[in-house]
This record gives C-alpha cells, sequence and structure tokens, in this order.
C-alpha cells in the first residue's frame, strides 16, 4: 500500500473489492511504528499463546459484503486480533460481541476462536478506526487519520449500510469524520458519544455502545442486556424502524 487509491479498484464492485481491499489493508506500511509494534508483539507473544503463530499483521473487516450494519471498533487487540487475525478474534471482548450478535441472529455461532473456525455473519460487517494494534490500546491521531483511507474504501464496497454501529467514541468520531469526508453534512452541535447515543446523519443512523473491552464488561459498565438493546435499536434503524 502506498497510499494512493487504486484505480482497478473502482471497475470492481461489491465483495470483489472488498476481497482486494483486504489484501492492500493487510500490506500496508504507511505506519512503521505500529507494524513493528505489532510484529515485535508477534514474535515475543503472550505465555498463554506461547505455541500459536501469530498473525502480527494489520486485520482487513470481515462479514456480509450485503451487509446494512457496520460495526466499527477501535483497533485490533495485540493479543486477540493481532494473535488471530479476525477482528474480534480470540479473547474476551470477542467472546462479548459475538455471544451478543448470535443472540439477536446476526451470527451463525456465539464464538469466535480463529480464522476457519465457521463464523459466519449476517447482515454485518465489522471492522475498525485502525488496522494494527496500537501500544496500550491507543492510537494517536495521525495513525487515526493515516488508517482512514481504508473505511473510505470500506465505505464505497458496502454500498448497503444503513447504520454504522459504533464501539466507544474513537469509532463514533471516526464514523462522524468518514461520513464528513463522504460529503454528508454532520448535526450541530457536533453528536456526542454516550451508550446508546444516536445521530442521523443523511440516510445513515450512527448508533453508539461503549466498547466491549475487557474494562467495559468486567467492570458492569457494559452488560450483555446494554449490548443486546443497543444491537436490536441498529437492527431496527437498519428495517428503517423509529428515527429517520
Ligand atoms: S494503522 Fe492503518 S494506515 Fe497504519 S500501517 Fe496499519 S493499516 Fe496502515
Amino acid at each position: 500500500m502506498n497510499g494512493k487509491r487504486r484505480p482497478a479498484l473502482e471497475s470492481l464492485s461489491g465483495a470483489r473489492v472488498l476481497t482486494q481491499l483486504s489484501r492492500e489493508i493487510e500490506t500496508c506500511t504507511l505506519c512503521p511504528e505500529l507494524r513493528s509494534y505489532c510484529a515485535e508483539v508477534a514474535l515475543t507473544k503472550r505465555r498463554s499463546y506461547i505455541d500459536d503463530v501469530y498473525w502480527g499483521k494489520p486485520v482487513a473487516g470481515f462479514g456480509d459484503p450485503a451487509a446494512r450494519i457496520w460495526i466499527l471498533g477501535l483497533a485490533p487487540a495485540a493479543h486477540g486480533a493481532n494473535r488471530t487475525g479476525r477482528m474480534f478474534t480470540g479473547d474476551r471482548s470477542g467472546d462479548f460481541l459475538y455471544a451478543g450478535l448470535h443472540r439477536a441472529g446476526l451470527a451463525n455461532q456465539p464464538t469466535s476462536v480463529a480464522r476457519g473456525d465457521g463464523l459466519a455473519l449476517r447482515d454485518v460487517w465489522i471492522s475498525a478506526s485502525l488496522r494494527c494494534a496500537p501500544p496500550a490500546n491507543k492510537p494517536t491521531a495521525p495513525q487515526l487519520g493515516r488508517c482512514a483511507r481504508h473505511l473510505d474504501a470500506e465505505w464505497d464496497a458496502l454500498t448497503n449500510v444503513r447504520v454504522l454501529f459504533c464501539l466507544g467514541a474513537i469509532a463514533w468520531d471516526a464514523a462522524l469524520a468518514l461520513l464528513a469526508r463522504r460529503g454528508h453534512s454532520i448535526p450541530r452541535p457536533r453528536p456526542k458519544f454516550a451508550h446508546g447515543a444516536e445521530a442521523v446523519v443523511g440516510a445513515r443512523t450512527l448508533v453508539a455502545s461503549y466498547h466491549v473491552s475487557q474494562q467495559n464488561t468486567f467492570t458492569g459498565r457494559l452488560t450483555p442486556a446494554m449490548l443486546d438493546l443497543a444491537i436490536e435499536r441498529a437492527i431496527e434503524r437498519a428495517a428503517g424502524v423509529g428515527r429517520r
């Protein structure tokens, strides 16, 4: 990835664009410091995963190319998606999120252990504001700015998306910035992140949830019932029910 959009992408569509985009993301080197960090984590490993071969690269989105709901997270976890190569896969955050998606009928199984584990999503695409695991889960503004090009490319490919389901404030801000870059007027005052917040921007609705991080789920800040309600609202908005 050299930072330029490939003209060839524009002649492709839907699933083919997303497949090609996955390859571009996985080879992106725009943030050398993050690529080094991910590679180092992949070498040093966590003791409990010492026998695993870590992914150690940027993590592309995955799910249903015809999705109406686009779930945006923060970034791959160092020993989660940076290990397994799939978003929210192989860690407690993923356990929490996919259990909720399964309860809502949007995932065919409640667990997400590894690529190739049979997980399939219906009407949902999952990606993140940043595609490389950042140290301490804290991306910098320049890193988010560089990685936004991958959101733009996904936006162009995910033509059915009606709802951006934002896990956490960083994803909420990234979604608003994405919509602004794609020519949409952002309401004023600018919608603020809060669990359960919604914002209508053009024909799309943002729905917010606290992030499914262990910090939130272990402390009870985000409960399964709260996640279920937020997912239910995202499904309703995607179907055109309620505020619009
Ligand atoms: S964070 Fe995004 S822009 Fe930076 S190297 Fe990773 S994929 Fe590329």
